[in-house]
C-alpha cells in the first residue's frame, strides 16, 4: 500500500519497494476532457482516483465515471513516476455559463462584424491608430483546411460548429481564436507548417477559446476597473458641486465595465498572461495528440519560432503574448512529452 505524507509542500511517495521518492506536487484547474479506463484527461494531464482521494462538488465518491465531459474540474495531487496524476483532492461541477462571458463574446462579435464587412482584419493601436492585418478570407482551399483541422481538434464536450475558420492574408506566422469561437490563421502560417505544426498551433489557439481565457482576463480587467470606479465615487461624493460626479457611482461603474469588457475581447489580440499561455501549450498538445496529430514536433517548432523572429518577436502579439522565452517554452513541451506522450 502507498502512502504519502507532507513536508514542504513536497509528497514523499513510499513505493511498493519502500524506496522514498520525492514527487512533484501538482494542482490543475481545467475541464474534464477525454476518459479512458481508469484515467480522466485534464489540462492535459492523465488524473487517477485511488480510494483515498477526497471528492469534492458533483462527484460520487471514488467514481471518475460518474463525472461528464467538459465538468470544470479543479486537483490537488502529486505527479506519479509514470507522469500522470494522483488526486488527493478532487473537486467536479458543471461548467454553467459564467458570469460576463456572453458580454465578452458579443464585444468581439462587434468587432469581427466590422472586420467582415470591410474584408479586412484591422488592428486598433494604443494611440488609436488602426494597422491593416491583411484580407480577410472566408472560403476557399486554405479556409478548409484550416476547418477540416479544427473539426479534429475540438475535444468531444464541445461543439464543433461553435467554432468558425477564417484565414488572413499575412505573411507572418500567426493565429488567434477570439472568445466566440472564430479562429484566424494567417497565409504565412499555413505556407510554412505542416499539418502536424499546424495543428499544435492551432490548437494551443483553441485553448484560448475552450478555457475562456479572454473572460478571465476581463474579469481581471474589471476588478482593476471597478477598484477605479470606486475611488472616482469617493472623489465625487467629496465633491457635491461637480455636475460630471452627480452620479458618480453608477457613471463610473458603467465607464468601468464597458473599459473591461473591450479589454477582455482584445486579450486574445493583446496577449494572455503568461499562465494563460503555458495552459494552451499544455492543453493544445493534448487536443493535437487525441486529434492523432505528432505532437512530438513542439519543441523544434519553437525552436523554428525563435530562430525566424528572435526572443521578442515584435507585432506579433497573437502568438507569442507574454509567453515564456522560445527556449523555455521549447524545454516546456519536451517535458510535457516526456511526461504524458512517450
Ligand atoms: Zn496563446
Amino acid at each position: 500500500m502507498k502512502k504519502w505524507v507532507l513536508v514542504f509542500g513536497s509528497f514523499f511517495l513510499n513505493s511498493l519497494s519502500g524506496q522514498a521518492v520525492a514527487a512533484e506536487r501538482v494542482k490543475l484547474n481545467g475541464y474534464a476532457e477525454w476518459r479512458y479506463d481508469d484515467v480522466l484527461i485534464v489540462e492535459g494531464q492523465r488524473v487517477r482516483v485511488s480510494e483515498r482521494t477526497l471528492f469534492l462538488g458533483k462527484t460520487r465518491r471514488g467514481d471518475l465515471d460518474s463525472i461528464p465531459l467538459g465538468y470544470e474540474i479543479k486537483v490537488d495531487g502529486y505527479r506519479n513516476a509514470d507522469g500522470s496524476i494522483f488526486a488527493r483532492k478532487l473537486e467536479a461541477k458543471p461548467n454553467g455559463s459564467a458570469m460576463f462571458e456572453g458580454q465578452v463574446s458579443s464585444e468581439f462579435e462587434a468587432i469581427e462584424r466590422q472586420w467582415r464587412r470591410r474584408g479586412y482584419v484591422f488592428e486598433e493601436g494604443a494611440s488609436g491608430n488602426s494597422g491593416r492585418l491583411g484580407a480577410l478570407v472566408e472560403d476557399g482551399p486554405e479556409v478548409d483546411r484550416v476547418r477540416r483541422m479544427i473539426g479534429r481538434l475540438v475535444p468531444p464536450s464541445q461543439q464543433v460548429g461553435d467554432f468558425h475558420a477564417y484565414v488572413i492574408q499575412n505573411a507572418a506566422w500567426n493565429a488567434m481564436a477570439a472568445p466566440n469561437g472564430s479562429v484566424f490563421v494567417f497565409s504565412g502560417l499555413l505556407d510554412a507548417m505542416d499539418d502536424d505544426e499546424l495543428a499544435i498551433i492551432v490548437g494551443h489557439e483553441l485553448v484560448h477559446a475552450t478555457h475562456e481565457h479572454s473572460r478571465r482576463q476581463y474579469k481581471r480587467g474589471l476588478w482593476t476597473q471597478l477598484g477605479l470606479a470606486a475611488a472616482l465615487a469617493v472623489a465625487g461624493s467629496q465633491d457635491p458641486s461637480c455636475d460630471n460626479y452627480a452620479n458618480p457611482s453608477r457613471a463610473g461603474l458603467q465607464a468601468g465595465i464597458e473599459t473591461a469588457a473591450v479589454i477582455g475581447a482584445l486579450a486574445f489580440q493583446n496577449g494572455y498572461s503568461r499562465q494563460h499561455e503555458d495552459q494552451a501549450d499544455r492543453v493544445g498538445l493534448r487536443y493535437a495528440y487525441e486529434a492523432g496529430y505528432d505532437v512530438s514536433k513542439a519543441p523544434e517548432l519553437w525552436r523554428r519560432f525563435a530562430a525566424k523572429y528572435g526572443r521578442q518577436p515584435d507585432a506579433l502579439n497573437f502568438f507569442f503574448g507574454s509567453h515564456s522565452t522560445p527556449s523555455a517554452r521549447s524545454r516546456h513541451l519536451e517535458r510535457e512529452i516526456r511526461l504524458n506522450y512517450r
